[in-house]
C-alpha cells in the first residue's frame, strides 16, 4: 500500500446540516433540516464545472488591496524620511538627518521591491488571464 491512499476507518452518518452546518434542527435519521427543507439550492451550487483557477476571487482581491496599501505606505513613509533628512539638514541636526538619510534608504528599497514584486504579480495574472482566455475561445472553436 503507497503512503499516499486514504483509509476509511469508520464511516458515521450525519450529524449536521449541510447547508447552514447546525445540527439544533437537523434531524439526522432522515438526514433533513427543518430551517433549510424549504431553501431552493440552484443547479450550480451542485453541480459546478471543475475550474483551472482554485483561489477565491476575493481572496485575490484582498491580496491586491493589501499590497497596494503596503506600497502606498511604503511610499508616503520613504517620502516623509526624505523630507525629516533635509528638514533636519537645512537645521543642521546631521545626527538625526543621518538616521533619516539611512532610513529613507531603507523605505525606497522596501518600496522598489515591493512595487517590483506587485508588477510582477500583476503582470503574471494578467497573462493567466490571457492564457485561460485564448485556451477558452480555443476550445469553443472546436
Ligand atoms: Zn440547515
Amino acid at each position: 500500500m503507497s503512503s499516499n491512499q486514504i483509509v476509511i476507518k469508520k464511516k458515521s452518518p450525519a450529524t449536521r446540516c449541510d447547508i447552514c452546518h447546525m445540527s439544533d434542527q437537523f434531524d439526522s435519521d432522515t438526514e433533513t433540516c427543518l430551517r433549510c427543507s424549504n431553501v431552493l439550492i440552484p443547479a450550480s451550487a451542485i453541480y459546478s464545472p471543475p475550474t483551472m483557477d482554485v483561489r477565491p476571487i476575493d481572496e485575490v482581491k484582498s491580496f491586491q488591496q493589501f499590497a497596494s496599501k503596503f506600497i502606498a505606505y511604503s511610499f508616503l513613509a520613504m517620502v516623509g524620511s526624505i523630507f525629516l533628512t533635509i528638514l533636519f539638514g537645512l537645521f543642521q541636526i546631521l545626527p538625526l538627518a543621518f538616521i533619516f538619510a539611512v532610513l529613507s534608504f531603507f523605505l525606497g528599497g522596501v518600496f522598489i521591491i515591493s512595487l517590483g514584486i506587485f508588477v510582477l504579480y500583476m503582470a503574471g495574472t494578467l497573462l493567466a488571464s490571457l492564457v485561460q482566455n485564448i485556451y477558452d475561445s480555443l476550445r469553443a472553436r472546436s
